[in-house]
């Protein structure tokens, strides 16, 4: 039965935008009981736009603020950083000089701007740094938040906002329709987890998961009993993806991560896993 399997997985494959590195992985897929994806650029566009820049330290005017943001981001090729530089040309903003660039991986970035320690961060880091969240009402709760931070302390925020992928809310039907758990495990915040979980009827979310604990939320599921397939991208999600009994690469993913995955999700279409599933399964019943 293996050859058989092998080419149809091929075909199928092909015909999905699907890359199997792994002669197994179409076999195993039909044993997948919950599928956790990752967020940004699978279940959302994974373009970020700017909705808000705040000032809170009154030292600073929210022009300022974006022009930090934007000093360190020009340096960074996560999603929000290509919305914040964005924005910042938009605004014909002069963007400063930065030394020293840092890539705190999940959690953010930093470095030194006009002799200033500055940073560009997510709540983890703060609550890692017991810095505490400024209250404020005008966050909307699917905004990503990023904190930009002068000396360690708070200096204003820049919200962000990502779209929905059109295919996602039929891909995750699909799948619970095949009897398939879909979770999201995130780096972003609660609330933008929450937002989009709920938005796609999706089973449960792990929010704020920094990239090394991916892998033991994986495990944790796994103990549960559930067969899990993972998707992520980058280098921080090849060893969730290596645990997962299913890894899924997402197109544009590194090639550390692509290297670790079972499948290869080349126009990162949630649609295309769905598909993969529902044909392993139907496959399966023909050949029994
Ligand atoms: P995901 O798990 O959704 O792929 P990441 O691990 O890439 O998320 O990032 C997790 C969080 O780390 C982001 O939601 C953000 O708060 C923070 N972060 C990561 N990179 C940056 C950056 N360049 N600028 C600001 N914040 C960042
Ligand atoms: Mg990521």
């Amino acid at each position: 039965a293996v050859p058989l399997v092998a080419a149809i997985s091929t075909s199928i494959s092909a015909q999905n935008g699907l890359l199997i590195r792994n002669r197994t992985a179409f076999e195993k897929s039909r044993k997948i009981t919950l599928l956790a994806f990752d967020k940004t650029g699978t279940l959302t566009e994974g373009i970020f736009g700017v909705n808000l820049v705040k000032a809170i330290d009154t030292n600073y005017d929210n022009k300022k603020i974006l022009q930090l943001g934007a000093a360190l981001e020009n340096h960074s090729n996560h999603p929000l950083a290509q919305g914040i530089t964005n924005k910042a040309k938009e605004e014909n903003i002069q963007i400063p000089e930065a030394e020293e660039f840092e890539n705190m991986t999940g959690k953010g970035v930093r470095a030194t701007v006009n002799n200033m320690k500055v940073a560009a961060v997510g709540p983890a880091y703060l609550e890692e740094n017991d810095i505490e969240i400024p209250k404020t009402d005008e966050i909307k709760n699917y905004e990503t938040v990023v904190y930009i931070l002068a000396d360690n302390k708070i200096a204003g925020l820049i919200t962000l906002a990502d779209k929905i992928r059109d295919a996602s809310q039929s891909a995750i039907k699909s799948l619970q329709a095949n009897g398939i758990k879909t979770y999201i495990i995130t780096g972003d915040n609660e609330n933008v987890a929450k937002s989009v979980s709920e938005e796609l009827k999706m089973d449960g979310y792990f929010a704020g998961i920094l990239p090394d604990e991916k892998q033991e939320k994986v495990k944790e599921l796994q103990n549960k009993g559930e067969v899990v397939a993972m998707t992520g991208d980058g280098i921080n999600d090849a060893p969730a993806l290596a645990t997962a009994d299913v890894g899924i690469a997402v197109g544009s993913g590194t090639d550390i991560a692509a290297e670790t995955a079972d499948i290869i999700l080349v126009n990162s279409n949630p649609q295309d896993i769905a598909s993969l599933i529902k044909f392993g399964k139907a496959t399966f019943t023909k050949m029994i």
